[in-house]
């Protein structure tokens, strides 16, 4: 677990005062960070989408352009991807949230890096707190880089992790580039479909 990271502050401090404040606050506090360099490039924050009770939490990347522009997140075209994916699950509004490891925009649609994921991530890890999803669908390698960084995890195969269900996707722009990997996360989809249903 990151502890102390520079401007960062302390991990365990800032989540438990964001989880004992509340949502509004976590929303409220992500939209006012400068904690980390990424606030330079945020037009919007984007705190998330979606079920303020989700049976699945998504995890993705970061804001796109478009995210930017509106701060919603999966709002372009990987959100197209996302909401095909998310109806082949046959999962309903009710039942789920997606969010990103960071809630602002890395300049030229670059990776999210390690300090600022780790500045970011008490916000993900009070959304998570307070929305207590069951499972945890980590989209891609940097939501698992954020949310269990120790782990090394297998495309499809579930986990159980801090109380919680974690299982890890292929990123829903992943599909747009390699249309062949749309089987695949079908099949790792249906081999999971007892997780949520
Ligand atoms: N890609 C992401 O990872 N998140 C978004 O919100 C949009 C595109």
């Amino acid at each position: 677990m990151i502890s102390e990271i520079e401007n960062c502050g302390n991990f365990e401090e800032r989540v438990r005062k964001l989880v004992e404040a509340g949502y509004e606050t976590v929303a409220r506090e992500a939209i006012a960070c400068t904690r980390c360099p990424l606030h330079k490039s945020a037009i919007k924050r984007v705190i998330g989408k979606g079920s303020c009770n989700p049976k699945v939490f998504f995890i993705g990347e970061a804001p796109g352009k478009t995210e930017n522009e509106t701060g919603i997140p999966f709002y372009g075209r990987a959100g197209k991807k996302l909401d095909k994916m998310v109806e082949y699950m046959g999962l309903s509004e009710e039942d789920w949230m997606v969010t990103n490891t960071v809630k602002c925009h890395p300049p030229e649609n670059r990776k999210p890096r390690v300090n600022e994921i780790g500045c970011c991530k008490p916000f993900l890890i009070a959304q998570i707190t307070l929305l207590d999803p069951k499972i945890i669908i980590l989209l891609g390698n940097t939501a698992e880089k954020s949310y269990c960084p120790e782990k090394k995890l297998e495309w499809g195969i579930p986990e159980e992790y801090e109380g919680r269900t974690i299982l890890k996707l292929y990123h829903p722009a992943a599909l747009i580039y390699t249309a062949s990997k749309i089987e695949t996360q079908r099949a790792f989809i249906d081999k999971n479909r007892n997780l949520w249903t």
